[in-house]
């Protein structure tokens, strides 16, 4: 007899594209940390929508203030003004510190438009010769799918099939200074990079990287983009994950927890110097800035603040880090990370990150493999010590098998 879940499984393989290849299970319902699939199981989410949910799945603060919304008005268009944007405007310089913010929808189209502004600043303040400002941008990048993002995508895979390519965006080794020194030039507009690549394979910089790059863009009339549609609202023990290393960017790219996982929500967010520069008509998108995504990220922007998610990220992530360093290196080759973005990398000859994933998904814990041999852990970051005391044992015996 076919269980529910093949049935949905089936669905999914016949009429929709294949641009995934997600484990085999199917839920349909999510309360906080945990997930239940169509067969009655129940999981602990480990991956979180890659970050989106932040503050947990179905949170009942978010989910309120949408359901508000919802009885009141969704969408305006930026043709008409709304009453929740403005407060959504501000409670975005309040929470980031940056004087503006534009809002789009999904983490990609926030990066092209982070890409735009940096351009029209290059050619309107920098004085760059126009059409030639370059982006230098570090090779491991993930910064989205559009052709033109991954035009500077070094991952052959994302690319390959989709060209011609966006030219203007020069590629550097992650993490080396130098090869970012030798790259600039008078036309470099930006330096585009995640604090800490996510989809890569959690991939810490050097200490001191961030800043010194920061430094060097100051010394060269340079913007500094950083990518935190991944690392942002509180995943890595800080709220962005360039404070790490004490660096503002002039340009700040969110998504994802912005909405807690209720809707498609990114921003930009920089100073008016830059910002300010957009007139009306060079940008926009037909539902940024609605007034359900004004009023849903305003919600959930104040529950990291309440539930103090960043510092128990921190927190948690610290003590996770722990255990996992204890684990005998049977399978592991190398665990690293800030926070709870953790990343498990397995010795390459013991079959792939997947077959982990799969039995991880047997004992009730959902993670998922990046690239071949690298395991993310990322739960919510409303994640208590009694759940994670729960989870690492299990963890524990998965690590340690044949
Ligand atoms: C997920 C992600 C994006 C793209 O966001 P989408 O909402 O999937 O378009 C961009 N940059 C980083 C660092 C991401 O993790």
């Amino acid at each position: 007899m076919m269980s529910n879940s093949e049935y949905f499984i089936r669905l999914e393989d016949q009429y929709g594209a294949h641009n995934y290849h997600p484990l085999d299970v199917v839920l349909t319902r999510g309360e906080g940390v945990w997930v239940y699939d169509v067969d009655g199981n129940k999981y602990l989410d480990c991956l979180s929508a890659y970050s989106a949910l932040n503050q947990g799945h179905n949170h009942p603060k978010i989910r309120q203030a949408m359901i508000d919304q919802l009885d009141k008005i969704t969408l305006t268009s930026r043709a008409f003004r709304n009453d929740q944007l403005g407060p959504f405007y501000k409670k975005l310089s309040d929470v980031t510190g940056y004087e503006m913010s534009l809002p789009m929808n999904s983490g990609a189209e926030a990066v092209e438009t982070a890409i735009k502004v940096a351009r029209k600043w290059a050619y309107v303040v920098k004085g760059v010769p126009r059409y030639e400002a370059d982006i230098i941008v570090a090779e491991g990048n993930f910064h989205g799918r559009t052709t033109t993002i991954i035009s500077f995508s070094s991952i052959e895979f994302y690319k390959h099939d989709f060209g011609p390519f966006t030219p203007g965006f020069p590629s550097v080794p992650y993490g080396d200074l130098d090869a970012i020194k030798a790259a600039i030039t008078p036309n470099t507009a930006a330096i585009m990079l995640e604090p800490l690549q996510g989809e890569n394979g959690v991939i810490v910089p050097p200490e001191g990287y961030l800043k010194a790059v920061k430094s060097l863009c100051e010394e060269n009339n340079i913007l500094f983009i950083a990518d935190e549609i991944q690392t942002g609202l509180g995943r890595t023990g800080a709220l962005f994950a360039s404070q790490h290393e004490g660096v503002r960017p002039d340009i700040t790219i969110i998504g994802k927890a912005l909405s807690g996982g209720f809707y498609p929500i990114s921003a930009v967010l920089a100073d008016q110097a830059i910002l300010g520069l957009l007139e009306p008509g060079e940008h926009g998108s037909t539902f940024g800035g609605s007034p359900l995504a004004a009023a849903v990220a305003v919600a959930a922007l104040e529950v990291i603040e309440e539930e103090n998610l960043v510092e128990n990220a921190r927190k948690m992530g610290q003590y996770i880090m722990e255990y996992l360093e204890e684990i005998p290196k049977k399978n592991i080759r190398d665990i690293r990370g800030k926070g709870l973005l953790i990343g498990v990398e397995l010795k390459h000859e013991r079959g792939g990150a997947r077959r982990f994933a799969e039995a991880l998904q047997k004992q009730g814990i959902l993670v998922k493999e990046t690239h071949e041999h690298i395991l993310r852990l990322a739960p919510p970051l409303t994640i208590d010590k009694s759940t994670v005391d729960w989870m690492l044992p299990v963890l524990r015996d998965v690590l340690l098998m044949d």
